[in-house]
């Protein structure tokens, strides 16, 4: 059981942990810190959080867990501002996107304190933003990636990844240099590939036209462009280096599509097709 939970970020995925850990009865209290005020009294009013703190330091007080529910790009600042201000046996964790840049600022920011924080990244969640959209059933059957550090203890990791299994996730661990990799291309190429393609429609004279006329395909393979521009910016920016490499993969794939339209090379798409479709049809 955790006494007093602190949720830094009470949006889509701190929102949801703090519902789902009070559903599952593993909290006692829990504690929400947030840019936005208005957000904050919207998750005290749904019940995702029982006090509102009016700083990072002030919420972290007396917590036996952090979490860090914040886009990214805004962690190194509440690490280094949080650090005075956690007790002995207080553990820290996140939800962020990508983690190697998470961990550099957790080690710049906690300095020896970063044994206590655990790195982590739920594989669930939406493209919709705040504490409105939180769900206590997020993470039910969802997998939950953590990426440890050398000088984590062993028991600070079973307590993370404790609170998330009781919120019905299923645990397990890689390095972060993997996950950074393997996410650029399964999660951050393709919101990458999403926006692009909506942005350039919704810049023509008749996108209006356009939009009218999108169908399913199109529904599905945007519903990504709806997310939080805040929040996919550091990502992208956070992992440059692995999502680069994807993108220049990806646009060597779309260059040969373009090639064998130019020629009328029927063999090389229907190939490629042919191999996607059966890829994509065995991931089901
Ligand atoms: P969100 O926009 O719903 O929530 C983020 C919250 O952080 C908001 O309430 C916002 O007010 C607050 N915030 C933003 N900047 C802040 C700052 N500088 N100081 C204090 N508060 C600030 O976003 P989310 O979807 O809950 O994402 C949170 C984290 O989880 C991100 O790191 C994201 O990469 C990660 N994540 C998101 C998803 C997803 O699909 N949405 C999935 C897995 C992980």
């Amino acid at each position: 059981m955790i006494g007093r939970l602190a949720v830094l970020g009470v949006g889509l995925i701190g929102g949801s942990l703090a519902a789902a850990a009070k559903r599952a009865g593993v909290v006692r209290q829990v504690v929400g810190y947030g840019r936005s005020r208005d957000n904050l009294a919207e998750a005290l009013a749904l019940g995702l959080i029982d006090e509102v703190a009016d700083s990072p330091e002030a919420a972290v007080t007396g917590a036996d867990l952090v979490l860090l529910a914040l886009p990214v790009g805004a962690m190194a600042a509440v690490f280094g501002r949080i650090a005075p201000h956690l007790g002995p046996d207080t553990l820290v964790t996140d939800a962020g996107s990508t983690k190697q840049d998470v961990i550099a600022a957790a080690r710049a920011g906690l300095g020896a304190g970063a044994a206590r924080f655990v790195p982590g990244h739920p594989i669930a969640g939406a493209e919709k933003s705040g504490a409105a959209a939180a769900r206590a059933d997020l993470y039910v059957g969802r997998n939950v990636i953590l990426t440890p550090l050398r000088e984590n203890a062993a028991t600070a990791v079973t307590t993370v990844a404790e609170l998330w299994r009781a919120c019905g996730a299923r645990v397990g661990e890689m390095g972060a240099a993997e996950h950074d990799r393997i996410f650029a291309a399964v999660s951050h190429l393709p919101h990458l590939a999403a926006f692009a393609l909506v942005d350039e429609l919704a810049g023509r004279p008749e996108a209006e036209l356009y939009f009218r006329h999108a169908g399913s395909g199109f529904r599905d393979f945007t519903r990504i462009a709806g997310s939080s521009p805040v929040m996919w910016r550091d990502i992208a920016l956070a992992n440059r280096q692995a999502l680069v490499a994807e993108l220049d993969a990806y646009l060597s794939r779309l260059s040969a599509y373009r090639d064998a339209l130019g020629a009328g090379d029927t063999d090389t798409l229907m190939q490629s097709f042919t191999r996607a479709s059966a890829a994509r049809s065995r991931w089901q």
